[in-house]
């Protein structure tokens, strides 16, 4: 194979973890509105169009600076991040403010180094966007996790938060390996490896012991659903979601919807991850109701 169909495969592998990231967030974001509850329980689709939220805009980054660079280039990942920003897709407070800033003419690396008292974010938003990276990288577990850790500095530096994007992009990777998506216990058994020891690696081997259970909901209760918005509260659960049902986009989403929580960001990880694979493919008719991709990603796109 020649560098650029290699890389040309790379990036429509990303584009189809994209896919599968948006309609999860986009479809995720609509049950937030009340008239849409009952619809959860009879997985049933609310009237389109679904617009996607802060998890697909900043996945789009990620994508449009691996098709650049054909790396992480953190310098690259900020601006992109801070140009593309629209207030209104439902960004936590702290990466708002932060973003303005960047924009203003900000360094990133000490403004996302002193958030939260110079502890850093652990919030969830570098994991829900990372999953396209690890479709990216399916021939190389060990990279999609060392770029999903430089990834996470621009926005969020707690431990938390860098080992969650890393397992989330080391599921997607793992999940789009060339000889098809691997088993529930296999996935998780490899992405707990390829994390270091943290509250997020412990989920994930508390939701490697749950794999068993069938209801989401008892699951989502001792993982957490991503309430708290945490990577920790997040992550270990969305994962434990995506392992049960890679290969069945529509399973995987109602499971993890159902379980409450930060909706748009656990179906957006779920979603990119059980796409990533290309069995896991969300159907064509939601595709058709989510949002298109903005129309600034695309140049970087095949
Ligand atoms: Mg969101």
């Amino acid at each position: 194979m020649t560098a650029d169909s290699a890389s040309a495969r790379r990036l429509e592998r990303a584009l189809a973890s994209l896919r599968g990231l948006s309609v999860g967030d986009a479809l995720g974001s609509q049950f937030f509105v009340p008239a849409n509850y009952p619809l959860l329980k009879q997985r049933a689709l609310p009237p389109g169009p679904w617009q996607w939220t802060d998890d697909t805009e900043m996945a789009c980054s990620v994508l449009a600076v691996l098709s650049a660079h054909g790396r992480v280039d953190q310098d690259a990942l900020a601006r992109s991040f801070a140009e593309h920003h629209d207030f209104d897709r439902g960004y936590g407070p702290a990466v708002n403010r932060l973003l303005r800033l960047v924009r203003e003419g900000g360094d990133w690396r000490e403004l996302s180094s002193a958030l939260f008292q110079g502890q850093g974010s652990w919030g969830n938003g570098s994991a829900m966007r990372i999953a396209p990276l690890g479709a990216w990288y399916a021939d190389d577990p060990e990279q999609a996790t060392h770029q999903a850790e430089i990834s996470s500095y621009p926005t969020h530096q707690h431990r938390e938060a860098v080992v969650g994007a890393m397992a989330v992009a080391a599921a997607a990777s793992l999940a789009a390996a060339p000889g098809g998506p691997p088993s529930p216990e296999d996935l998780l058994d490899g992405v707990i490896t390829l994390v270091p020891r943290s509250a997020v690696g412990a989920g994930l081997r508390r939701a490697r012991d749950m794999l068993d259970y069938q209801d989401a909901g008892t699951v989502a209760a001792v993982l957490g659903n991503g309430r708290r918005t945490s990577a920790h509260d997040t992550v270990p659960f969305a994962l434990w979601s995506a392992a049960r049902s890679l290969g069945d986009y529509e399973q995987a989403f109602w499971a993890t919807a159902q379980a409450g929580g930060d909706v748009d960001t656990t179906c957006a990880i779920v979603g990119g991850v059980v796409a990533s694979g290309g069995a896991g493919a969300p159907p064509a008719d939601w595709l058709a109701r989510t949002e298109e991709p903005p129309a600034w990603l695309t140049p970087f796109l095949p």
